[in-house]
């Protein structure tokens, strides 16, 4: 599964907003009898069309889709010079598929900004310009312990070449401060320079842990991204409610939902990923496939079996699945479609899968 590392510097709120997300994540309940590493939790994404979905089919349960947050605690200004656990950590963002940056923004000064550290408690244009002088640091090593080899090999071998040229501009690039990500760079450079293993090469986004009364705020991008608004503290404690106290708490504070939906919400997106939905009696479930991915992938996300001998796909649109009141409604409309094995699913269609055992 695809995952996304929540970093920052110490004191931010990570830890918090982590444990608000595992608390709150289907973990428990979908997961019995896994053994989980305890810095990673698996969080349910919201998704309204499941309700609409349930509303026609009256299944016996519904299954949202999920996503995984890895926790990667203790991101410092000198990582990359492996002071203290700097190089450990690093290693653990490389196994992420994106980065979430928590910024603090809330001011309480009973919480230190950073040991040691003197003057304002918030200053998140700083806090963010220090992480990623870290990660682009952290790349220029990188290159710079590929680079020799792969100029060597690169003489042997002339299909190394493209990846030795993206290398030596993405070098320049980096030194020059830059992230890898913004790199103009063709679809094969792209492709090429992903084999380098850069950090600054993953999407990223922003969490503003923002007080209370902020949360209506409107915030100044980061790096030209407008960061997520979220009060860890406040999400912590949502994450101790149940549903209908949670819902109280919400309206309370004049809030439509808790910032850890929307944020799960935007990972899933960062990470390329959408759903498609089957929709039955027993269950209404989201299953997860990457944005691109074709019928016969999809069907392999719920059985391999279901790839290696599928056969069709019988698809309805999800808006005409919700309008025409379901399965048959739609099929009576011609809206029931079949889809061979080139089809590139759309976001939110729903699926019968044909195939051969
Ligand atoms: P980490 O080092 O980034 O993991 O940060 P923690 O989650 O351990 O939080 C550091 C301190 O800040 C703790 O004392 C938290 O209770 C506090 N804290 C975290 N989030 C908030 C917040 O939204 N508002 C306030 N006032 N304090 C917070």
């Amino acid at each position: 599964a695809l995952s996304i590392g929540i970093v920052g510097l110490p004191n931010v709120g990570k830890s918090t907003l982590f444990t608000a997300l595992t608390k709150k994540g289907g973990l428990a309940a979908n997961y019995p009898f896994a053994t989980i590493d305890p810095n990673v939790g698996i969080v349910d994404v919201p998704d309204d069309r499941l309700g609409k979905l349930a509303e026609i089919a009256h299944p016996g349960r519904i299954v949202p889709a999920t996503v995984e947050f890895v926790d990667i605690a203790g991101l410092v200004k000198g990582a990359n010079e492996g002071e203290g656990l700097g190089n450990q950590f690093l290693a653990n963002i490389r196994e992420t598929d994106a980065i979430c940056e928590v910024v603090r923004y809330f001011k309480d000064p009973n919480v230190m900004r950073e040991v040691g550290r003197v003057g304002a408690f918030v200053d998140p244009a700083a806090d963010a310009d220090t992480i990623m002088t870290e990660l682009i640091l952290a790349d220029i090593q990188t290159l710079d312990k590929q680079l020799p080899k792969l100029e060597k090999d690169a003489k042997r071998d002339k299909e190394l070449a493209p990846k030795l040229e993206v290398a030596k501009r993405l070098a320049a690039w980096l030194n020059e401060g830059n992230r890898a990500a913004t790199l103009d760079m063709t679809p094969e450079e792209r492709a090429a320079a992903k084999g380098l293993f850069l950090l600054t090469m993953k999407p990223m986004l922003y969490v503003a842990n923002v007080d209370e009364d902020m949360l209506g705020e409107e915030l100044e991008p980061i790096d030209g991204v407008t960061p997520i608004p979220i009060c860890a503290k406040i999400e912590a404690e949502l994450s101790e409610l149940d549903a209908e106290e949670a819902a109280e708490y919400l309206e309370s504070l004049g809030l439509e939902r808790p910032g850890l939906d929307v944020l799960a919400q935007a990972a899933y997106k960062l990470l390329g990923l959408q759903s498609f939905f089957t929709a039955g009696e027993m269950e209404v479930k989201a299953w997860t496939v990457r944005q691109g991915a074709t019928a016969p992938q999809a069907a392999g996300v719920i059985h391999s079996d279901f790839e290696r001998g599928f056969i069709k796909a019988e698809v309805i649109s999800y808006d005409d699945y919700v309008e025409l009141g379901g399965e048959q409604g739609a099929k009576a409309a011609g809206k029931l479609r079949m889809e061979g094995k080139d089809y590139v699913m759309a976001d939110g269609d729903v699926v019968h899968f044909r195939f051969n055992v």
